[in-house]
């Protein structure tokens, strides 16, 4: 699944006025009705023939062709509403407030129907607008909700709307090189981490996936997630002010501190700020013996003491 971006913009006369992106409300789904059709076909014909109607996008198995800018009002979902059981919302949702996208169907065969290919990319890529926008998938509707006309009609039936299409309008979407998580109500995760394949991520204030970033957790705790987003676990060389330690992240991604870990048979110490202790000392909490853990951090049980030279060694905490 994956698309070109083209761009080839209708005559002046079939679109209206600019508008701010701002009032952008609605994301409407179309279908141009033809059976072997393309993006670039419909860009052409807009830009070619006055015929007083259009659509933002074409998209089809390969390419998305921009008609007319965002911040332009497409005429493409005005006009009167049929006697029929769509058309919800009609008269919310108008051409001034929407974004119209059209899947073609690129392969000619006697039925009209998208390929599944121009279906993924024409979800994929309402996702970016839901992101860029912050509509939410209340917002993504069928023409046909808008006003009844039967577009598209292979999507007039609901379940089939909702499984090939409108459900799947969730998950991760990439928008301006950054990631977002969109919830199952397709609205942007912000402050907040996600669970993914086993994997967690956290999302930032604004939503974007965070990379390379020392994460603090409400409980207070921290955790690290590397340059895929994912928090990492197990032990981690990482720089905290300019400063390289090593730190251990338990299986949950939290950074284990004040605390000793077992590894391959030797002891490490994390100390409170979780950096490993390396050439120190580390006084027992039940006893009065200090154990000693070398420059590789592993203890060294027969430097065990109960006097040692604080004047020459420190003690971490
Ligand atoms: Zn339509």
């Amino acid at each position: 699944m994956s698309y070109t971006f083209k761009t080839n913009l209708a005559n002046k006369n079939n679109y209206g006025s600019a508008r701010l992106d701002s009032v952008i409300k609605f994301i409407v789904i179309h279908y141009t009705a033809n059976d072997g059709d393309t993006d670039e076909n419909n860009g052409k014909y807009f830009h070619n023939n006055v015929v007083n109607a259009s659509a933002h996008y074409f998209v089809d198995s390969d390419s998305i062709t921009q008609s007319v800018p965002d911040n332009y009002v497409a005429y493409s979902v005005g006009g009167k509403k049929y006697n029929n059981d769509g058309g919800e919302y009609y008269g919310k949702c108008i051409n001034y407030n929407s974004l119209s996208i059209e899947l073609c169907d690129d392969k000619k065969n006697n039925v009209v129907y998208p390929t599944q290919d121009t279906i993924d990319n024409a979800i994929d890529f309402t996702k970016t607008k839901m992101v860029q926008y912050g509509v939410n998938k209340t917002h993504v509707i069928t023409h046909y909700q808008v006003c009844g006309k039967l577009c598209p009609a292979y999507w007039v039936d609901n379940s089939k709307w909702k499984s090939e299409f409108h459900n799947k309008l969730q998950g991760w979407t990439k928008y301006n090189n950054n990631w977002y998580w969109l919830d199952n109500n397709g609205n942007i995760v912000k402050n907040s981490w996600i669970q993914d394949k086993n994997k967690w991520y956290h999302l930032s204030s604004n939503g974007i996936m965070d990379t390379n970033n020392w994460i603090k957790n409400n409980s207070g705790t921290w955790s690290y997630v590397n340059n895929k987003g994912e928090a990492v676990v197990g032990w981690h060389n990482l720089s905290w002010k300019n400063v390289k330690s090593w730190y251990y992240f338990d299986k949950n991604g939290i950074m284990v501190s004040s605390k000793w870990v077992k590894d391959k048979g030797k002891d490490y110490y994390l100390t409170s700020s979780g950096s490993m202790a390396t050439n120190s000392y580390i006084k027992s909490t039940s006893s009065s013996v200090y154990y000693w853990v070398a420059a590789d951090g592993a203890w060294q049980p027969e430097w065990n003491t109960n006097t040692p030279d604080l004047k020459k060694y420190k003690v971490v905490k």
